[in-house]
């Protein structure tokens, strides 16, 4: 395993690189920023919700409306900051309207959600709703079946525990769903305190050097009780940088210390 220096700086080039992403025209042209995750660059414990919204998409930092206020309850609960965890989401760019993500939208920015997992190698992913739930366990399971029931799952090339969660954005309007998502969450603790996960063989080191921040991991490797949530076929490629492409002006975006990583 790379040092934690060495993995923050690829994430850093993977967060350059994402900032002027454009795989997806339709988002690209409305985001007014890239909103590419924050927190703890090391963290054990990593949640995935499912897309900015308005107040995200202005400030370059996920989680930052009255679901993150509730997020950051649910963590103060359990003796943790946002500061001790890394946040992101399932799409880096705002939908208009805050419609769903469309599938060719998850496709296309999964790759960077890949990397991320890759990159922090938390011990434990918290999904945070339908979406990232779906897209990380690769089946169509709903939350409402799975809530609260950690799993050891291999996202790319790393094994973790999953623990899907209700959304927080469901719970601000319906009391027991909160009740719920406060139940899982105290169960958290618990799920940090165990052995990490043991990693599935890799056939190769994986390298951090830049160039190696658009490659991806060739392979989803199950272990015995693990499910594989990409195949090797489904994997997908962060865009390769044009090396013939005139240098992009730097759109505005959150300082990168403000993301609370780098
Ligand atoms: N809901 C999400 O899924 N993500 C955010 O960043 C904010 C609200």
């Amino acid at each position: 395993m790379a040092s934690t220096q060495e993995r923050r700086a690829e994430l850093t080039a993977v967060y350059r690189q994402a900032r002027t992403c454009t795989r997806c025209p339709e988002l690209a042209g409305t985001r007014t920023q890239v909103v590419f995750g924050a927190g703890n660059a090391d963290a054990d414990l990593m949640f995935v919700g499912e897309a900015p919204g308005a107040r995200e998409d202005a400030q370059g930092v996920p989680f930052v409306g009255a679901a993150g206020k509730l997020l950051g309850e649910l963590l103060g609960a359990v003796g943790l900051t946002r500061e001790d965890v890394f946040i992101c989401n399932v799409l880096k760019c705002r939908p208009p309207g805050n419609r769903d993500p469309l599938p060719a939208e998850i496709e296309n920015c999964q790759a960077y959600l890949l990397r991320q997992v890759e990159l922090i190698a938390p011990r434990v992913i918290c999904t945070l709703g339908n979406f990232s739930t779906k897209l990380l366990r690769g089946e169509p399971t709903g939350i409402s079946r799975l809530h609260g029931q950690a799993e050891i799952r291999v996202i790319g090339e790393r094994a973790v525990r999953l623990y899907p969660l209700f959304h927080p954005a469901a719970a601000l309007y319906t009391r027991s769903l909160l009740e719920t998502l406060r139940a899982d969450f105290a169960r958290l603790p618990g799920l940090l305190e165990l052995a990490p996960p043991e990693q599935p063989e890799r056939t190769e080191p994986v390298s951090v050097v830049p160039e190696a921040a658009v490659a991806l991991p060739e392979a989803a490797v199950a272990l015995p009780e693990a499910a594989v949530a990409l195949p090797e076929a489904e994997l997908p490629t962060l865009p390769q940088p044009d090396p013939e492409a005139e240098p992009e002006p730097r759109p505005a975006a959150p300082d990168e210390r403000q993301l609370g990583l780098f």
